[in-house]
């Protein structure tokens, strides 16, 4: 059973039903005395609000983020418009994702919350490729995330020296001084040292953050235009590729992921902002083009097959980032744009793969489910 409500994402929002009554009549009568660690998690949480709230009005707007997964469920969130689609099964990294989630006590969750929406907001407004950049928990995925900003650069005609590649490391929660600039984005200063100094207590007084090793804390990854917090950029979550690694995918995670998530980049530098599933469906695609093409990756078909349930798995069943078959079937025909092309080695502009997208992008959807959006 689910243990807490604040954790689930819109992919558990029925199941968050069931679990917020089982909480409801679990309370006892008479509450216990909080115990000290329920004391700091509960000031830790606090202060990370506070710190959301005291932020810039723009600082998280346009912030899309790879899956609407628990994490972090501190600061604006998308609304679950609609309820499940009928019939479809969520993907693989989501029931995952869910599963360690429902594992978490109340008092661990919470930890996990608050500790996550501040490693976000380090890597969104604190952190800088300026800096060499370690992805991967052991620096394991550094040079194919190097190899994979370099090329995407040079492919999409769109201005890129000023797109950075940031690591989502939730071992950087142990460091006072990241903690320390992560909360003067927002907090009053008279509460920062503190707050970085209890952030990090927490992290090692709740044993499930591992020290910050827990890879729910960084279980994503997001792209950021300009003029958020920290500027245009793309944070790619070490837990993100753990748990990609887990389920299988480790051979194209990397590529898939960076090629996704600068796929925003993408469409941000266009101004296109779809309000529908086109908005992940079409990175989807423009990566599957990327991975697939000459002067891509140039992705043999079983690796882009590998690449299509990746996208696959981080479907859900809301009106929101595409279901597991339509982000197949995005990515597929990115893949298929290039590997059918004539001049293997030309590359569509950007301006035109978008538009080639959206009127492809109605066929990708299944009927039932493209009538229902206004
Ligand atoms: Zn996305």
């Amino acid at each position: 059973m689910p243990k807490r409500t604040a954790f689930l994402g819109k992919t558990l929002a029925a199941a968050g039903t069931a679990a917020a009554l089982a909480l409801a009549t679990a309370v006892p009568a008479a509450a216990a005395e909080p115990t000290a660690v329920e004391q700091d998690v509960a000031q830790l949480y606090q202060y990370v609000i506070d710190l959301y709230n005291g932020l810039p009005a723009d600082a998280l707007r346009g912030v899309d983020r790879l899956i609407e997964s628990p994490i972090p469920r501190i600061g604006p969130q998308s609304q679950a418009a609609d309820g499940p689609i009928p019939g479809c099964t969520a993907g693989s990294l989501l029931t995952y994702a869910n599963k360690l989630a429902s594992q978490l006590t109340p008092l661990e969750g919470k930890a996990l919350d608050a500790l996550s929406g501040l490693s976000q907001l380090y890597v969104q407004g604190v952190a800088s490729d300026k800096t060499p950049q370690v992805f991967g928990t052991d620096g394991q995925y550094t040079p194919r995330a190097t190899t994979t900003i370099d090329k995407l650069r040079g492919f999409w005609d769109i201005e890129s020296w000023n797109i950075q590649l940031v690591a989502w490391k939730g071992t950087d929660l142990g460091s006072q001084a990241k903690m320390v600039q992560t909360f003067s984005l927002g907090l009053a200063p008279a509460k920062v040292k503190a707050a970085a100094a209890l952030a990090t207590k927490v992290l090692y007084e709740v044993p499930a953050m591992q020290g910050g090793r827990n890879p729910l804390l960084t279980l994503n990854a997001f792209s950021a235009p300009a003029g958020s917090l920290g500027g245009k950029r793309v944070a790619l979550g070490d837990g993100l590729l753990d748990t990609v690694d887990v389920l299988g995918f480790d051979d194209v995670s990397v590529e898939s992921v960076v090629g996704h998530e600068y796929g925003h980049q993408v469409d941000f530098a266009h101004d296109n902002h779809p309000r529908n599933e086109s908005a992940e469906m079409g990175p989807d695609a423009y990566g599957g083009y990327f991975v697939a093409h000459a002067k891509g990756f140039a992705w043999n078909a079983r690796t882009q097959q590998e690449v299509i349930y990746l996208d696959a798995a981080i479907g859900d069943c809301y009106h929101s980032h595409g279901t597991p078959d339509q982000r197949k079937a995005a990515g597929a025909w990115g893949e298929k744009q290039a590997t059918s092309q004539a001049n293997p080695n030309r590359i569509v502009p950007s301006a035109t793969m978008i538009e080639k997208f959206q009127k492809e992008y109605p066929k990708l959807m299944p009927p039932a489910t493209a009538a229902s959006r206004g």
